[in-house]
Parts: C-alpha cells; structure tokens; sequence
C-alpha cells in the first residue's frame, strides 16, 4: 500500500511538473485601468438590450492591438459616426473612401462592427489610428480641427432606421472609456458628428442613436 501511494504521488508530481514546463499563452490585454479584472464568466458582461443606462462593465483591460503603434497624437476629442449603411467592415469602408472620395483610406480611427462583415461589438483599429494620422471624418470644421485633434469612431448601421446591438454599446462604451482615459479626454468634448463644433449639417451618427444613454455610460 505504502508503496502504492508512493506511486501516485510520483505521478502528480510528474504531472504537476509537466503542466508547469506549459508555456501559457501571452493574455491579450495591458494594464489597469479602473476596476478588478473581469470574471471569466460570461454572465457577468450581459448587456441588456434596453436603451436605458445598462450593466456595461467597464474593463480594466483592452485589447493589445487597441493601442497605436505610433506615438500618441495630443488627441483633445472624440467624435461618434454611424456608416449609415445595414452593413460594412472597415475594409469595406476602406474601400469605398479610396473609390469615392478620393482618399487615402478610410477616414475614421476605429470600426465597430453589427455582425454583418465584422463581428458584432467588434472594434477594429484602422490604419489612421495604428499611424496616429490626420482623421478624414469631420468635414466642415475650422481647420479641420475635429480631423486634427479628434478621435473618431464609427459604428456600422444606419441609426436612423435601428439601433446599436448591445454588443456595439458595450464596445463603444469600452472603447471611449479607454481613450478617455488614454489622453484625458473629458466627457465634454465627447460629440456626435452632427453637434461637432464647425462640422456641416449632419444627422450622423444618426436620429436614434442613444446619446444620452451613451453620454451617462462614461465618467466625467
Ligand atoms: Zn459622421
């Protein structure tokens, strides 16, 4: 018996010692930025689908590829688009900016997709924001100022017709937070496209976007 046991506590050990020789994957996240880390579970990140202000945690983690492989524009705004299309990706928008308007690339910094051509929530970083390059999505402005200095984001849909999925809110949420955070951006000179200061007539991001929802989802 003794030597039984012997042997299986020889076994774990073995075990034990293999599993610690594993190399763990790197986590894809960076550093603190407000609460304790997120549960594992996926109850916990439920977004409700109602407009009202929702359970949306705000991570104390992003996405590595999140942050610009560039050095840090001095960014003073952050301004909210829809496409004003049921669909899209940033590639697809990429597209279009170089076909039809002549350029570039896409204008926007970031894309959050509906789960028509990207995921839904999905955040993708454009080339603008990996090169902390001049916007190209606020025309109109004095100098182009909010292209200058302002962050912008656009969500895929047409919000004059529907609504943000829940998965969009949250990632916005997160998102905004973050750049919030990043370069002290306070929630005032947070701004749909529309209501930008010097911006042309627009009803982007669109008649029924949660603005109030959205504005009350983020710190002063
Ligand atoms: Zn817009």
């Amino acid at each position: 018996m003794g030597l039984y046991l012997r042997g299986i506590i020889a076994s774990i050990l073995v075990v034990v010692g293999l599993a610690g020789c594993v190399s763990e994957p790197m986590p894809e996240v960076i550093y603190d930025y407000h609460a304790p880390a997120p549960a594992p579970t996926p109850p916990a990140v439920t977004i409700t689908p109602s407009p009202a202000p929702t359970t949306v945690q705000p991570s104390n983690a992003v996405p590595r590829y999140w942050l610009p492989s560039r050095p840090d524009r001095a960014w003073t705004a952050i301004i909210i688009h829809h496409s004003g299309t049921r669909e899209g990706n940033a590639a697809i928008f990429d597209k279009w900016h170089r076909e039809e308007n002549g350029w570039e690339g896409v204008g926007y910094d970031f894309v959050i997709g509906n789960g028509t051509d990207s995921g839904d929530g999905e955040v993708e970083p454009t080339y603008r924001w990996r090169g902390q390059l001049t916007g190209a999505h606020c025309g109109g402005t004095p100098g182009n100022w909010a292209n200058e200095e302002g962050i912008g984001i656009c969500l895929v849909g047409d919000f004059n017709r529907t609504l943000p999925t829940p998965k969009q809110r949250a990632s916005l949420v997160q998102l905004v937070r973050f750049l919030q955070q990043r370069y002290r951006i306070p929630k005032s000179r947070i701004y749909g496209h529309g209501t930008t200061p010097g911006a042309h007539i627009t009803d982007c991001p669109g008649r029924r976007f949660p603005m109030a929802w959205f504005k009350a989802s983020l710190p002063n």
